[in-house]
């Protein structure tokens, strides 16, 4: 199946059959391809060329910048179904999710082509007579993108569109656990490029396949004027300062560690649904995931008794069958997961499911029930991101109780209430609310949509994409004073003769 997916994407069974690299299916472990992986030398050599495509390109007018994004958004209509199975097949979440990426993937085109005609600078009253003062935003150079392997297409489009549309040229390190996703991405910008005609220079878009030295020598390298990093915290804190030593700009969006806060007055039947797609979807694997729900006293029992029966109903198995919960994307996450869920047991608190499920199917596949943990406190252990479907319970009695518990972690990512008191849900939005880059009133911490500005504050990173005025992080601001008279004022009144 893979073969005739990735050849109607364009891909050349060559870039995925002749190399070292084997990339495994998360659904069985079995082998999915091949791909060659980069020396740092070969990165250098890349962005050499990615250079030379950005003089290029930045000469070519804004909106017509947005006609490349408005073809490759046609690509993505046409090829949904297969780039929504691919991601399905590299990374395990279920086909309705898979789908979904590349929706997003189509809408931020969307979204691009419109600001391509919307690069606005600003006037600005000058103190000189005769003067004239303006902003105007101009194109920034290679983007380099460092992206996860739970979101292996979406991310990429976040930044790739508005980058494109704002002038610069592309390079791609995705996760080396899903390089296939990116060379179908890529094949399919390349035929967007074919029709676009002369003006697209050759290596706009360029993805580098490898493991962390690749990702060192994009980061380390000045000519790389920002670096757009998706992926855990421990990433960001190797890559922020190495970009930050070379006094180059990033973008990091890292990980989270999501609360809802669940107050007596909440429609529960709404709650538990929201708290179901945001607690199992992607089993876990989300940056948006629902880690934390701080539940009213007075409805935990009930609200736990019918978030368990609910979690009984969820389907898990392969993900290109209609279950509602795939596999964990390789050992290594299952054992993180079970290690996590034995220490939880040690230190006193109830767990509930978290076991291994279809090993005798898949014994190379990685299948969970998702877990609940009833904890009696806010500990190190709940305060860490654990990649997995793990939902920790914890009681609240008073509103600012719960707020304090929702702001009491390192990550800043997402965050939600579900109430129908107007007072609290004000409250929780407010300056003195939820300390997250994302609240969310009757709605749960993940899914969100293209238009809004994305991202996180403390340990998430503090950067945003996808939406609002974010497209001003991939140009450079310049003001200009321009002197239309005869004379030479100085600012602030200053005489200099
Ligand atoms: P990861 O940090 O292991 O890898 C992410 C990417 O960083 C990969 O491409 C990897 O090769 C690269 N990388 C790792 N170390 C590097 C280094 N020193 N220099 C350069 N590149 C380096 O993350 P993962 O396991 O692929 O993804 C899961 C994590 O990503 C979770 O923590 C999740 O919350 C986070 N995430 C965050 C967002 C967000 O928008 N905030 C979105 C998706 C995932």
């Amino acid at each position: 199946m893979i073969d005739e997916i990735l050849g109607r994407l364009g891909v050349a069974t060559s870039a995925y059959r002749d190399g070292d690299y084997v990339i495994t299916s998360p659904t069985d472990g079995g082998e999915l391809g091949r791909v060659s992986t980069e020396s740092a030398a070969a990165v250098t050599a890349r962005i050499d060329r990615a250079e030379r495509a950005f003089a290029a390109w930045r000469q070519v007018p804004a909106p017509r910048r947005g006609e490349l994004v408005r073809l490759f958004g046609e690509q993505l209509r046409w090829h949904k179904e297969d780039l929504g199975a691919l991601v399905t097949l590299e990374c395990g979440k279920i086909l309705q999710e898979g789908l979904g990426e590349v929706q997003e993937m189509i809408d931020i085109c969307d979204l691009a082509v419109g600001q391509s005609r919307q690069l606005y600078g600003l006037t600005i009253a000058s103190e000189r007579p005769g003067h004239h003062m303006r902003e105007s935003w101009h194109p920034l150079g290679p983007i380099g993108l460092i992206t996860a392997f739970n979101f292996p297409v979406a991310p990429w489009a976040w930044n790739a569109a508005l980058a494109l549309v704002c002038g610069n040229s592309l390079l791609w390190k995705p996760s080396e656990k899903t390089p296939l996703c990116a060379l179908a991405c890529q094949a399919l910008l390349e035929r967007a490029m074919a029709d676009f005609g002369d003006d697209a220079p050759q290596d706009l878009s360029q993805v580098i396949i490898g493991e962390r030295e690749a990702g060192e020598a994009l980061t380390d390298d000045p000519r790389v004027p920002l670096i757009s990093a998706t992926g855990s915290t421990r990433m960001g804190r190797e890559v922020a300062p190495r970009v930050a030593a070379r006094f180059g700009r990033s973008i990091l969006e890292l990980g989270g560690n999501n609360a809802m806060i669940l107050a007596p007055s909440a429609d529960l039947d709404m709650a538990v649904r929201g708290i179901l797609f945001s607690a199992v979807g992607t089993a876990g694997q989300r940056c948006t995931t629902l880690r934390r729900l701080i539940v009213h006293e007075s409805v935990r029992d009930e609200v736990v008794e019918r978030i368990k029966k609910a979690y009984a109903n969820v389907t898990i198995g392969d993900p290109m069958q209609g279950n509602l919960v795939g596999p964990l994307i390789d050992a290594q996450a299952f054992d993180q997961m079970q290690s996590v869920l034995e220490k939880a047991r040690q230190q006193g608190a109830k767990v509930f499911g978290g076991e291994r499920q279809l090993a005798e199917t898949y014994p190379n596949g990685y299948y969970v029930s998702p877990a609940i943990v009833e904890v009696a406190e806010q500990d190190e252990l709940v305060r860490h991101e654990t990649f997995a479907p793990i939902l920790y319970v914890l009681g609240y009695r008073d509103f600012d109780q719960a707020l304090a518990l929702n702001n009491d972690v390192p990550q800043g990512l997402s965050s939600c209430i579900f109430t129908t008191d107007v007072r609290e849900a004000e409250a929780f939005v407010s300056d003195q609310g939820s300390d997250c880059g994302i609240a969310n009133v009757n709605i749960g911490p993940s899914g969100a949509e293209i238009g809004g500005a994305f991202g996180g504050e403390k340990e998430t990173g503090g950067g945003r994409e996808s939406g609002s005025d974010v497209w001003k992080s991939y140009m450079r601001r310049q003001t200009n004073t321009v002197n239309y008279s005869r004379e030479l004022p100085l600012a602030q009144g200053i005489k200099f003769d």
